[in-house]
């Protein structure tokens, strides 16, 4: 049998010197990385067997077995499952496809030692934890239904692994640690023990150990007879292996809903909200949920899974199930147990299923009104939940119609109102508003202190009216689609018109006799802006640009810019508002009505612009003359 050796990728050298650099404070974890790969691997077998018996060869005595060799100083991890052949183990352990090494590098620089086992399991590359704690591994396995591929994959992970064909005559994956010098307390039978009850209690399938059962004690009057009772040796199961979703509710402790849960979600923080209930009635499934707390790793990576595990029937059927769930709650992990679907169910055959869609219909269901309930009850946790998943969760209202109002109910905004840190629901905002307050205000941008400064505040603080400032690039979609709540209308405060009372309309038709000549003068000076106008919004600024009612704040311009994807939306021109009570506009008329042919009428005006172009935070067209009027402007400030 040739043996053939192969070279990991160099980026691969240097993953692997990282993880087990990272890892020796919780080196115990490789168990819980090599119990919950065969675990997945009898899940896997176990799910083709339903379709195709025959791959069981009579083994169906699902199986996970620790064996510790002291002599070799060997500790084994033995499963009946799927196993590999020779390309799988090259692909699967052999390389690291799936989620990219260099994300994963970049991720491992800014991330604490303590989160690092987290990051590991995040991104698919469990396996590797053995080298915390072997200085070789032999990965033995053999497919199902293929007595002739077997397969040994041996690596000091240093650099080279090397992969040669065997004969092996049952089903399934050995992996075999060659424990370092200073790690041979994994083969003590107790250690063992604690760190499977403590990380995998939970797993499905039996984890046995061969134990050593001390003889009976000896009965009285046999002194001197010692050598006649041998210690017997029997195979001990480890785990509970009780399916944790199957179970009364009130039976389950809550730390053991969270064990699972990190078990699942390979997040190290406890969940926010578990959700543990049984759908009954026309269509019956068990459902057990999970609402993170901590933004995952991998959360906007593009290779991230998402989605559900799903058993029928009890029997593990398949993981990131995505059509259970609607995108906008990806976030959410869990378990859907499902009586009334097909068994040899496919993922395609999934998508268009009705009993699915009923499922989802009510999980979605079910998932809205926990949070909303947390939202009530439980705001500072419901707040450490919003605070990583609001974006996410708010892409539903745009996504999802029906649910549309449900979602709207469980955002949050922060507010010209509120303090820093502090937000408020919509319904506090309706809530809170002035009997004459007809629209709710918002403005979309970069940060809330940013907003804060945003001269299209002034007039609507002065009157008394809050504003939600949105800043997450979903908002302004979602509040596209939303269009109003409870009757009121959602008024971007830097696009179209400020409402005005009678008694402001009065005044303002004075003020546009006043200085209808200037802004005739503006409108046909300043070609960059579609129009020019008196301002409602501004008390302490000179001027600013807002976007029509129907086009795009200019935040949002500049995200599709930065984003490479302006094409998508254009351009929308904008209108140069001016404050006609501000002293640098009142200086610009009078000098208009001494002299329009003067110079400066011309150079002011365009330094109007200019400003306003930057307080929006975008950039002015030209700078060069820019700077040159800015400077005319001190030196004629005639302190020379
Ligand atoms: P993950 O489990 O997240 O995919 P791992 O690094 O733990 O990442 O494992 C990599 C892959 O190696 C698995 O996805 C699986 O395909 C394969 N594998 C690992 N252990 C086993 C096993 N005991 N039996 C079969 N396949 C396995
Ligand atoms: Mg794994």
């Amino acid at each position: 049998m040739t043996v053939e050796t192969h070279e990991f990728k160099a980026e691969m050298k240097r993953m692997m010197e990282l993880i087990v650099h990272s890892l020796y404070s919780n080196e115990e974890i490789f168990l819980r990385e090599l119990i919950s790969n065969a675990s997945d691997a009898i899940d896997k077998i176990r799910f083709q067997s339903i379709t195709e018996p025959e791959v069981l060869e009579g083994d169906g005595d699902w199986k996970i077995k620790i064996l510790a060799d002291s002599e070799a100083g060997t500790l084994t991890i033995r499963d009946n499952g799927i196993g590999m052949d020779r390309d799988s183990v090259i692909e699967n352990i052999g390389t690291v496809a799936k989620s990219g090494t260099s994300a994963f590098l970049a991720k491992l620089q800014e991330t604490d030692a303590a989160n690092v086992p987290e990051l590991i399991g995040q991104f698919g590359l469990g396996f590797y934890s053995s080298f915390i704690v072997a200085d070789e591994v032999t990965v033995e396995s053999r497919m199902a239904g293929d007595p002739n591929a077997g397969v040994r994959w041996k690596s000091d992970g240093e650099g080279e692994y090397s992969i040669e064909t065997i004969e092996k005559a049952t089903r399934g994956t050995d992996v075999i640690l060659h424990l370092k010098e200073d790690k041979k307390d994994y083969l003590n039978e107790w250690r063992v023990q604690n760190i499977v009850k403590k990380f995998s209690d939970f797993i499905e399938h039996p984890v046995v150990m061969d134990v050593e059962i001390p003889p009976p004690p000896k009965e009285e009057g046999e002194n001197g007879d010692a050598e006649t009772a041998e210690p017997t040796i029997e195979e001990k199961t480890l785990n509970s292996g009780q399916a944790i979703w199957l179970r009364n509710k009130a039976e389950v402790k809550p730390e053991e809903y969270h064990d699972f849960y990190k078990h699942l979600s390979k997040d190290m923080h406890d969940p926010a909200k578990v959700i543990h209930y049984s759908a009954e009635g026309n269509i019956e499934f068990k459902a057990l949920l999970f609402i993170p707390q901590e933004r995952p790793f991998a959360l906007f990576e593009p290779e991230r899974k998402n989605g559900l595990n799903l058993y029928i029937k009890r029997v593990f059927v398949m993981d990131d199930c995505e059509d259970l769930l609607p995108p906008y709650l990806r976030f959410v992990h869990g378990v859907v147990d499902a009586s009334d679907l097909p068994l040899n169910v496919s993922r395609e055959l999934l998508q268009q299923n009705r009993v699915v869609e009923t499922i989802r219909k009510n999980l979605v269901g079910k998932i809205l009104s926990s949070l909303k309930d947390m939202l009530a009850k439980d705001y500072d946790n419901y707040l450490k939940f919003y605070k990583n998943f609001g974006a996410i969760l708010k892409e539903g209202i745009y996504i999802d119609w029906n649910r549309r109002d449900d979602l709207a109910e469980l955002a949050l905004y922060p507010s010209v109102a509120k303090p820093a840190g502090e937000f408020v629901t919509l319904q506090q905002y309706y809530e809170a508003m002035p009997s004459k307050q007809e629209e709710i205000y918002y403005l979309v941008g970069e940060n809330r202190e940013t907003l804060e400064k945003s001269p299209y505040l002034e007039s609507l603080r002065e009157k008394g009216f809050d504003v939600l400032l949105m800043t997450d690039p979903v908002d302004e979609w979602a509040i596209g689609s939303l269009r109003e709540y409870k009757g009121k209308p959602f008024k971007a405060i830097d696009k179209g018109d400020i409402k005005l009372d009678d008694e402001e309309k009065a005044e303002e038709e004075e003020k546009k006799k006043t200085f209808g000549n200037l802004l005739e003068f503006l409108n046909q000076t300043i070609e960059p802006v579609s129009e020019v106008r008196l301002s409602h919004r501004l008390k302490e600024s000179a001027a600013c640009l807002v976007a029509r009612e129907e086009g795009n704040s200019a935040y949002m311009e500049n995200l599709m810019k930065r984003l490479g994807r302006e094409d998508e939306i254009g351009a929308s021109p904008r209108i140069l508002e001016i404050n006609p009570d501000h002293p640098a506009v009142k200086t610009l008329h009078t000098l208009f009505e001494a002299n329009a042919e003067d110079p400066k009428v011309a150079d002011f005006s365009w330094l109007l612009y200019d400003q306003a172009v930057l307080a929006e935070g975008s950039k002015v067209q030209d700078p060069q003359a820019f700077a040159r009027r800015v400077n005319d402007l001190i030196v004629r400030s005639g302190l020379l």
